[in-house]
């Protein structure tokens, strides 16, 4: 095996999709020495995400993205279409939010990428693999790339690993994570005149299985179709009913797409790492976990956490490791939001339980009782308001509307045997109240507790411990007059 003298740099990052790419381009702004690797896979054979919230269009513009993301041709997105059987389509827009974006994904990608090999300090190695972990001491970390033909020995002050779903390098670093597999996407590509809402992104809920669908480009638009795990897609299309959600023309449109085959697949997994650092390592995007695409939140959760790195580096520019401590609690909260949200989102439009029905026409009266409503939901799925305790807010107002709606057909119907008769649903959706409680409340304190434990990181640590206080006096000692001298402590 050969090792290159010159393979040494400030970071390594494994994977150059959404997360790689704005990790990339964050460490560049810094102006590390970077090496970004990808194996290269076929984008266009990928099925993976289209949109991105309007908190991920800002947060590529932060990086430096824009100009890249207009060349590429992506499409401005108002907001949200709700779309259910006998009821008025219900517009959400991102209104104050500002703009989500749609673009197919291999383009988005090809964009990002073209535009971070641009970038100062950047080495892009596409068509090259990291194929393992070779070591990590106090002062560096090491990985083995399989590159034309070779393999090489690439080291770093820090190795980020955003492989997406890949899990062999998580696993070597003995990280552990909880797998939950959902269903499978259906993919299907249609004219992007068959929406209903041209600018908008698509939710089609019939309590079965939701469907998501926005247009990408060249005329076109993508179809998504959740199909649960105990049903055959192909006996979809049986089903002259089907999709019962989707009105005509998209409907027709959808069935054709069927029948002329080739269609997209993705699992639809919940992926939840124990630990999104070890040491000089952090994972980003998808590698750091990822959920239900309902939500549409995983490539702005990706760039999330690239700007936050910078901001951890950029507050701790003597220890990697702490920078990297500092990351792992700036995007727990946010991720523990988003992958509860998504669950929350996918069990009521998934379910075709009586209380899951009860909790839908909740949510719709909910979101037309007020436009303020309408843009806390947004806030929330969108990831501009990622607290906890904002979702079990909101989940609990959902469910309020939902008992009004209730109590107020019961008092309508005059129906004593049916209103008794919907008493177990009704228990069971206040029932569903328990988990986002409890999640708020240890979301919360975990919150408080991160936040202290940040603040108490950030004080000199041997300040903490009454004896040692005459050592740091000295230590702070020195540190002024190495100041007043203008160097600075050596970084680690
Ligand atoms: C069907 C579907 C629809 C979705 N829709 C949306 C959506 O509309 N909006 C949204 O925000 N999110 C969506 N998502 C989620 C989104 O696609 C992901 O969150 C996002 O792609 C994650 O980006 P990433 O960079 O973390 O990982 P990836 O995009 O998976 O990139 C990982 C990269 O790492 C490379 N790699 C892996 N192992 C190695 C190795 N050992 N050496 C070198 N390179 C390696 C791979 O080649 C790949 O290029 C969707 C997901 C699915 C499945």
């Amino acid at each position: 095996m050969e090792e290159l003298p010159d393979c040494v740099f400030d970071a390594v990052i494994v994977g150059a999709g959404p997360a790689g790419c704005a990790v990339a381009a964050a460490l560049s702004g810094l102006g590390k020495k970077t090496l970004l690797v990808d194996s290269g896979v076929d984008r266009k054979k990928l099925f993976s995400g289209e949109l991105l919230h309007p908190v991920g269009v800002s947060g590529l513009a932060q990086l430096g993205f824009l100009t890249a993301l207009e060349r590429c041709g992506a499409l401005p997105v108002k907001g949200f279409a709700v779309l259910e059987p006998g009821e008025p389509a219900m517009l959400l827009s991102y209104d104050t939010l500002g703009a989500g974006v749609t673009i197919e994904h291999a383009r988005l990608v090809d964009a990002l990428q073209e535009d971070v090999l641009r970038r100062p300090h950047v080495t892009f190695w596409s068509n090259a693999r990291v194929e393992g972990l070779v070591s990590q001491s106090d002062e560096e970390v090491s990985v083995r790339i399989h590159r034309e033909g070779q393999r090489l020995i690439a080291r770093g002050s820090m190795l980020v690993i955003a492989t997406g779903r890949a899990g062999a390098l998580r696993e070597e670093l003995g990280i552990r994570e909880r797998h939950q597999k959902i269903s499978t996407m259906l993919g299907l590509t249609v004219s992007a005149d068959d929406l209903p809402f041209a600018e908008h992104g698509h939710v089609f809920v019939d309590g079965q299985a939701p469907i998501l669908g926005y247009a990408i480009g060249d005329g076109l638009a993508r179809i998504l179709v959740d199909v649960p795990e105990h049903v055959d897609w192909k006996t979809l299309a049986d089903d002259p009913s089907w999709p019962r959600a989707v009105p005509e023309p998209l409907h027709s449109a959808m069935r054709s797409a069927v029948k002329r085959g080739k269609p997209l697949f993705a699992s639809n997994d919940v992926r939840l790492p124990n630990t999104s650092v070890r040491g000089r390592v952090c994972l980003v995007g998808d590698a750091a976990g990822c959920c239900h695409p309902l939500s549409v939140s995983g490539m702005t959760s990706a760039i999330r956490d690239a700007l936050a790195l910078r901001e951890a580096l950029v507050a701790s520019p003597r220890s990697v490791r702490s920078a990297l401590r500092s990351y792992a609690r700036a995007r727990r909260a946010p991720q523990r939001t988003r992958i509860a949200l998504s669950s929350a989102l996918y069990r009521c439009f998934a379910e075709s339980s009586a209380e899951m029905g009860l909790l839908r026409r909740g949510m719709r009266r909910y979101w037309t009782s007020s436009i303020e409503n309408q843009q806390a939901s947004l806030a929330l799925l969108a990831g501009r308001d990622l607290r906890m305790t904002a979702m079990a807010k909101e989940y609990g107002s959902v469910v309020t509307h939902a008992l009004v709606d209730w109590s107020r057909n019961a008092i309508a119907e005059r129906n004593p045997v049916g209103t008794v008769a919907e008493l177990g649903p009704v228990a069971r959706l206040i029932g569903t109240l328990m988990p986002h409680a409890r999640d708020a409340l240890v979301g919360a304190l975990s919150d408080t507790a991160g936040h202290l434990k940040a603040q108490a990181s950030r004080m000199p640590t041997r300040l903490a411990l009454p004896v040692s206080l005459p050592a740091a006096l000295r230590s702070q000692r020195r540190a002024r007059h190495a100041a007043g001298r203008g160097t600075s402590a050596p970084t680690n």
